[in-house]
């Protein structure tokens, strides 16, 4: 059972959720980082096979949603390598459903591919399309086509799954590192760092860590375009979610939006555009702690812990950074498919070259 759902157990019988994932995940120390601060990964990279990383969590309550609104087919959007896309399609599929992915262009790097392919292995429908106005007339149409043809519209997962009901489940996820704190003797963290794309992974941990009255600092590192990441977006999610965890149950607290900000300055040029500092931040915890970051968010949140450590930040603090990416290999599932099988348009992301600073 989830954390959440043993301390407000009437949550387990008005939220839809259907277990996919492996909790809970663990939390490790890392010991040569830094003798000046405590620093340990709470590790979501394992937490679903053959797919990890933090939309799983998600998902769970996504899913169940669209499976108890009868449907046969959710439809997403993302980019083209968007792991939030692939995690869709391959747990769309474990539950029965059929995922339409709707997914616009990105700038190359190997990772794209890899989850190309790895789509290419589910029953999912691909599609792209050159830009968001575009995607967005494309989905309705697709969706008009399937209502014509079964008499059923697929159900929407927005982007990153970052809807109020998606955001739960990291609600549950702070949940379930204090009942580590409590059970396992994990120190409470002064300060979580993790990055933010659709916001949905750093609102339900902010509100899930102040309904369990820890007062962990969080330090949201934005990596996405600021008209997708921001904090009066952030400040919405936080509030619809609280609401819909409210509506269900009214003895879960009422907490304020207490939140210190956003980091801006990892970034860089764009979304999905490599750092100097996000890879040397990559490099640096691979060879220390055997720890694997990707460029597009997790080595640019902890170049903002490095960054922070580097400016004598957080001495004597206990620092916890949340690993959102997958760490599961989906080699086994891709070897002998043929990208020539996806749509022609997705061609071009393994013919032309990635960016300069890909090393993954
Ligand atoms: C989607 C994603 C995030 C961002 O999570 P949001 O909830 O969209 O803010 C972070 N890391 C990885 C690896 C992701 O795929």
């Amino acid at each position: 059972m989830l954390a959440l759902f043993r301390r407000y157990p009437a949550l387990a019988a008005e939220l839809p959720h259907r277990p996919l994932g492996t909790w809970p995940t663990p939390v490790r120390h890392l010991k040569r980082l830094s003798e000046e601060c405590a620093i340990y990964v709470k590790d979501d990279g394992h937490s679903g096979e053959p797919y990890g990383g933090n939309k799983v969590r998600k998902l769970e309550f996504l899913l169940a949603d669209a499976l108890a609104q009868g449907a046969s087919e959710v439809m997403t959007f993302g980019v083209a390598g968007s792991n939030h896309a692939l995690a869709t399609a391959i747990y769309a599929e474990r539950v029965g459903l059929r995922c339409i992915s709707i997914l616009t262009p990105q700038r190359n790097a190997r990772y794209v591919a890899r989850n190309l392919l790895a789509a290419l292995a589910t029953n999912a429908e691909l599609h792209h399309y050159p830009n968001e106005p575009a995607a967005v007339r494309g989905s309705q149409a697709v969706s008009a086509r399937r209502l014509a043809e079964n008499g059923l519209r697929p159900v929407v997962i927005p982007g990153g799954g970052s809807s109020a009901l998606g955001t739960v489940g990291f609600v549950n996820a702070a949940f379930e590192l204090a009942e580590q704190i409590e059970n396992a003797g994990l120190p409470v963290p002064d300060k979580l760092y993790v990055a933010l794309g659709t916001m949905g992974t750093a609102a339900g941990l902010l509100l899930g860590l102040r309904a369990c009255g820890l007062k962990t600092l969080l330090a949201p590192v934005r990596v996405v375009h600021p008209d997708i990441g921001n904090i009066e977006g952030m400040r919405r999610l936080y509030e619809q979610t609280s609401a819909l965890l409210r509506a269900a149950d009214p003895s879960f607290p009422d907490v304020p939006f207490d939140f210190d900000g956003i980091r801006h300055e990892q970034y860089g040029e764009r979304y999905a555009v490599f750092t100097p500092a996000g890879m040397a931040a990559r490099r640096r915890l691979q060879e220390l702690e055997g720890l694997r970051l990707e460029g597009t968010y997790t080595a640019k949140a902890m170049a903002a812990l490095l960054a922070d450590l580097e400016a004598g930040a957080l001495k004597g603090q206990t620092v916890l950074f949340w690993n959102t990416y997958n760490g599961a290999d989906l080699g086994a599932r891709t070897a002998g498919l043929d990208y020539h099988d996806l749509p022609v348009e997705f061609h071009t992301y393994f013919e032309r070259p990635v960016q300069p600073l890909d090393e993954d």
